[in-house]
């Protein structure tokens, strides 16, 4: 069993809607128990910035899965979410999931690298995290709180 942390993130076709959607269908995946759920948060967007602001948000999950197998799920319900993968890096969508942390686990494979490539530099990855574990630590030991403290976190507002 391990503990997994996903980020949520939706800026399209009412992201409210977008995530209750998505935590219904975490919740269906099996082999894994849906532990917590942050606060939804407003923030702005990353990278392009003519686009809708987000909802953010960081689930908690108890899974017996692998990465992969776990990864087939959460990409099979953005594209039933109505995902469209386009050329723009970061630009709007109904709904992203990604794997912030898999148990202590550190991978590096063509579909996966956790853990998430860049969440040390995204406060509205990291704020949510932190709700749900204050003291939620890198598998190299460090403290995300400690990293966090280094961010500019103003702009992550309640939804
Ligand atoms: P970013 O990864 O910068 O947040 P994004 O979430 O918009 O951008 P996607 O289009 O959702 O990127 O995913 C691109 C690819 O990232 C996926 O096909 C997936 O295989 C890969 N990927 C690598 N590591 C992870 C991870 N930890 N969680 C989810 N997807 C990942
Ligand atoms: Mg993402
Ligand atoms: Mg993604």
């Amino acid at each position: 069993m391990n503990r997994v942390y996903l980020a949520l993130g939706s800026n399209l076709a009412d992201p409210l809607h977008q995530v209750r959607n998505a935590l219904d269908a975490l919740n269906a995946i099996p082999q894994t128990q849906r532990v917590a759920v942050s606060s939804f948060y407003r923030t702005p967007p990353y990278g392009p910035p003519d686009q809708p602001d987000y909802l953010n948000a960081a689930v908690a999950l108890d899974t017996q899965l692998t990465p992969e197998a776990l990864l087939d799920h959460t990409q099979r319900i953005e594209l039933e979410q109505g995902r469209v993968r386009k050329a723009e890096r970061w630009g709007p969508r109904t709904l992203d999931l990604d794997i912030m942390l898999f148990g202590e686990q550190v991978l590096n494979t063509a579909r996966l690298t956790v853990p998430h490539y860049d969440m040390l530099n995204r406060a509205f990855m990291l704020v949510p995290l932190l709700e749900l574990a204050p003291q939620a630590r890198l598998p190299d030991g460090r403290y995300l709180a400690d990293i966090a403290r280094q961010l500019d976190c103003s702009a992550i507002l309640p939804w």
